[in-house]
């Protein structure tokens, strides 16, 4: 296995010391860079984590978006293509749904995407699909819901700076880290007012990645996979699951509604279920909290207080 990275947001000591693997620090934009690696190891597969995630951030600069992760993964499939490498496995995310006509959400379910961090991945998705037509490009494209959650054993787990998801800034204000956690909106459509997600543990994101694999490499056509736990919590039940997790009481603060978040997002992943056999190994949401309870006091031990 190889890493391309260009660690502007990712972290060297967690590759090197963790994924004991070689990591090239790169950009997938750079088509120099992609011809010369794609001619010296033999590739047979390519799997993409390499864009920018934050619906906020992608709503105040949609271009680094559009360059980032649109122009990036053409370059990507470009390189692909003229290397003859077959296989692609795609991270692309529930924000192409945008606000569905039905929960849960199936893959048949229209695209509408609602801001820029979701058109963007419908962009490359179709763009997949249009390689796929051209030139026989096999791929899998795994629509996300929420990811959260870590490496049981605590030693992978998020590092986002700025943090803007949920649960790490909930365990934050936990921790003392942060003074509270700021509710986004408390009129929504929903039970308690607050928004609905489906958090899906990382390790079981990886295992699907892991069966997409097996299916291309055993002559499976290519298709889309929501993943997800097909159950929704809204965000005052993460603070309250968090509590309860970490026996701290986590200060709140309500505020009001963040720019471009749906009111409910929740998976059908039948889909996956049938044709990878995926089948979540970490569905319960105390759990994917405590995972994530134990990275962040591992990883964070003795850092300074977050003011915000
Ligand atoms: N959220 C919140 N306060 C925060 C961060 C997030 O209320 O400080 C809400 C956000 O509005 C959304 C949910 O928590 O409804 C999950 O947000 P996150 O950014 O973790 O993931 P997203 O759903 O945007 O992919």
């Amino acid at each position: 296995m190889l890493i391309l990275d260009t660690l502007e947001r990712g972290h060297r000591d967690l590759v090197e010391s963790v994924l004991k693997t070689e990591l090239i620090v790169g950009d997938i934009g750079d088509r120099p860079l992609l011809d010369w690696l794609f001619q010296t190891y033999p590739v047979t597969a390519v799997m993409h984590f390499a864009a920018y995630i934050e619906v906020g951030e992608s709503i105040h600069s949609p271009d680094r978006f559009y360059q980032n992760n649109v122009h990036g993964a053409l370059t990507l499939l470009q390189a692909m293509v003229a290397a003859k490498i077959p296989y692609f496995i795609f991270s692309s995310t529930a924000a192409v749904y945008g606000v569905p006509p039905e929960i849960p959400i199936s893959e048949t379910c229209p695209c509408a995407p609602i801001n820029p961090y979701g058109r963007s991945k419908w962009m490359v998705e179709q763009m997949v699909a249009d390689m796929g037509t051209a030139y026989g490009l096999k791929s899998v494209i795994f629509r996300y819901f929420n990811a959260a959650g870590a490496d049981p054993h605590s030693r992978l787990g998020e590092d986002h700076r700025p943090e803007t998801h949920l649960i790490p800034l909930v365990l934050q204000a936990a921790m003392g880290r942060r003074p509270h956690i700021a509710i986004y909106g408390t009129d929504y459509p929903t039970p308690d007012g607050t928004c609905i997600r489906d958090y899906i543990h990382v390790v079981d994101l990886a295992q699907a990645h892991v069966r997409g694999l097996k299916y291309l490499l055993s002559g499976g056509n290519s298709q889309i996979f929501n993943l997800g736990n097909a159950q929704g919590f809204s965000v005052r039940q993460i603070i309250e699951t968090a509590q309860r997790v970490t026996g701290c009481s986590i200060p709140v603060i309500e505020g009001d509604r963040r720019a471009g978040d749906p009111a409910i997002l929740v998976a059908n992943s039948d889909r996956a279920r049938c044709l990878l056999g995926w089948q979540p190994q970490y569905p319960d949401i105390e759990q994917i909290i405590h995972h994530a309870w134990q990275w962040h006091q591992r990883r964070h031990r003795g850092n300074h207080i977050i003011m915000s």
